[in-house]
């Protein structure tokens, strides 16, 4: 199908936050309040912090801020892999971390878990499916990738499945797939809007003091207490956690570590069952292929198909607006490749499209802090790979924040910063050709050129 066509009355905005169930938001923060904790950020690292605060000692005052509504940015316009690696992928993890990978990949794997169990506590309905995920390959040199990665996780005792072309194609039936490798406890698709939408009300519940369309405007000692001015008043707290993804940082020095790097999705209408029974799927699995720049794929529990990523794109300067969000190109690209995976689904259409910012750090997953005699800690750069691994990221946070040394706050990948990348202009010029070198790396069997080889030589590197 043309996909212009294909996509002529899409909406140009996220499909998740589109809907009537959508709550209103908390009032703005009028005056000044005192908290023994501010969380900055109302997206899942935020939401996180706060409901944990509460949960490890329900007498502390918890006050959460966020500039404009609770989930409307990353946490609430994302594909909704929930997935239990905290490493941006076992790949990633045991590349930079192979003496710790095995606790890592323990550590992400219960962090899951809690999550399931606490959407059961508070009853969040944001159809949590526990259904895996499937990594496949579409050229001949990605099934090494594969088989790579089965036996990491082999040698962890995982749960991961090796399939040959016809046991991937039994499951998803694309002409495009030779291999698959299928994690099968290792990630949960979810609603990220309902998810965050429940975390807030579960917040509430606790006690937290949520004020929504309040930003923080900047952050200032005042002795014994941190103070944060707002619009139309202030927070005095003993403890702040910053959760503010890759947004204007108000502790200067996370400038250096984060890139603002804008990721792409489409929607389709609902897939009519017959039409579904001709692409298979039905243990529901996350998808997603294993070049440099991979698309990424699930069903909604309406059996709409999410079809997002492939053009991780970075506008030069950093700058973050609203007018990002759009790229029609992306769009149309997105589009084809959908229909070149999925012929069966000719004619299917699609209702959304939209784009949103990822805090990309050169290492692809977290890295962790404090500051103001560790009266502050913060937790970002999760990269595109943040949906579960935030909560990881918020305990690490509450661990920091009381002083405790914990089998989190001992790993290296806790206590160790990724590298900075370097100030613009040059920043520009190097993610560029880093993005240009990875596009050409999938065309060439994967061959990584002289300055990707560089790359990888200093630990750094360029993703969603
Ligand atoms: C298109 C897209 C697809 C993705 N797909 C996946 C996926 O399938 N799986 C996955 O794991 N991850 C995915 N991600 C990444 C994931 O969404 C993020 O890692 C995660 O949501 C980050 O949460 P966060 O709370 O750190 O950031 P955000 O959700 O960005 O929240 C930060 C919040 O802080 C607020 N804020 C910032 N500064 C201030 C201030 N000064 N005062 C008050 N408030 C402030 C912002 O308004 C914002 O609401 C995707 C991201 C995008 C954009």
């Amino acid at each position: 199908m043309n996909p212009q066509k294909a996509l002529a009355d899409a909406e140009r905005k996220p499909y998740w936050l589109d809907r009537a169930i959508a709550p209103a938001p908390s009032p703005r923060l009028t005056g000044q309040v005192s908290a023994d904790l501010a969380v900055v950020g109302g997206g899942f690292s935020g939401l996180w912090t706060a409901l944990m605060a509460k949960e490890r000692d329900p007498s502390l005052d918890v006050v959460l801020l966020e500039g404009r509504e609770i989930g409307w940015a990353a946490s609430g316009r994302n594909g909704g892999f929930c997935a239990a690696s905290i490493t941006h992928g076992l790949g990633n993890g045991m590349e930079r971390w192979p003496e710790e990978i095995g606790r890592l990949d323990r550590l992400g794997r219960e962090n899951l878990d809690e999550i399931e169990a606490t959407l059961a506590r508070y009853g969040i309905d944001c159809s949590f499916e526990r259904t895996g995920e499937v990594r496949v390959a579409t050229r001949d040199w990605e099934l090494d990738g594969l088989d790579e990665e089965a036996a990491v996780g082999a040698s962890l005792g995982l749960r991961m499945e090796r399939l040959d072309r016809e046991q991937v194609r039994a499951e998803v039936d694309s002409p495009t797939y030779l291999g698959g490798l299928w994690d099968r406890d290792g990630a949960a698709m979810v609603d990220p809007a309902r998810l965050a939408w429940g975390l807030r009300d579960a917040c509430i519940r606790l006690g937290v003091r949520v004020f929504e369309r309040t930003p923080v405007m900047s952050l200032r000692d005042g002795g014994s207490l941190l103070e944060l001015v707002t619009p139309l008043g202030a927070v005095r707290a003993s403890t702040v956690a910053l959760g503010t993804g890759a947004f204007a940082p108000l502790l200067g020095r996370l400038r250096h570590f984060l890139v603002p790097v804008y990721d792409y999705v489409l929607m389709t209408e609902p897939v009519p069952a017959d039409r579904l029974a001709e692409v298979g799927w039905r243990n529901r699995q996350g998808f997603g292929d294993s070049g440099n720049q991979f698309h990424y794929y699930r069903l909604t529990d309406d059996n709409r198909i999410l079809w997002g990523g492939y053009d991780a794109v970075y506008y030069n300067g950093g700058l973050i607006t609203a007018e990002h969000d759009q790229r029609d190109t992306t769009f149309e690209m997105l589009a084809e490749h959908f229909y070149e995976t999925f012929p069966q689904l000719e004619g299917v259409r699609f209702s959304h499209r939209w784009g949103g910012v990822i805090d990309t750090c050169s290492r692809f997953s977290a890295f962790f802090g404090t500051a103001y005699g560790s009266r502050l800690a913060y937790a970002a750069g999760y990269t595109g790979l943040g949906v579960g691994a935030t909560r990881f990221g918020a305990n690490v946070m509450l661990d920091l924040l009381a002083g405790e040394e914990t089998e989190r706050t001992r790993l290296r990948m806790v206590r160790r910063k990724p590298v900075p990348f370097p100030p613009e202009p040059l920043r520009s010029g190097v993610i560029q050709l880093t993005r240009w070198s990875l596009a050409r790396s999938d065309e060439h069997e994967g061959r990584r050129n002289a300055w990707l080889r560089t790359l990888d030589a200093f630990g750094l590197g360029f993703d969603s």
